[in-house]
């Protein structure tokens, strides 16, 4: 969607018409309602606002903490001295299943799997999500 059908612009429509033997017999003019406005644009907004505050791979809310000192920059000298930021953080949700997933890798290690029965690991999905900010 451009930005300015999202500010409430809206193309009109032209429909020319023609008779049995293809003359021009004039035109009709459709110009339609916006389907944005000032309520859907705060509503999009404030989506986009929050999905951007989603871990992008647990889909948790408000679980990124930003490690400041781990920001660095990159030149591509090849594509013209472009340059990008990588900033990184840390999902506290992630993070905590790495710890368990690591912990129980460490505990089963030594199990020698048994042929045609499920070992420890098999299927084993760990999903995470943060309770310190739960209401009560
Ligand atoms: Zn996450």
């Amino acid at each position: 969607m451009s930005p300015a059908i999202f500010e409430g612009f809206v193309p009109a429509e032209v429909h020319e018409h023609y008779d049995a033997n293809d003359v021009y017999t004039g035109k009709t003019v459709v110009r339609r309602e916006s389907e944005w406005d000032d309520d859907g644009r705060a509503s999009a907004l404030g989506l986009a606002a929050w999905e951007a505050m989603r871990c992008p791979s647990c889909r948790n809310y408000d679980t990124l903490v930003p490690i400041p000192t781990a920001t660095r920059h990159v030149t591509w000298e090849e594509h013209g001295d472009r340059k990008a930021e990588v900033v990184q953080y840390r999902c506290i949700t992630c993070g905590a299943i790495d710890v368990v997933r690591r912990d129980f890798t460490k505990k089963h290690e030594k199990k020698e799997p048994v042929p045609g029965h499920a070992a420890p690991a098999d299927g084993r999905i760990f999903l995470a999500h943060p309770i310190d900010a739960e209401e009560d």
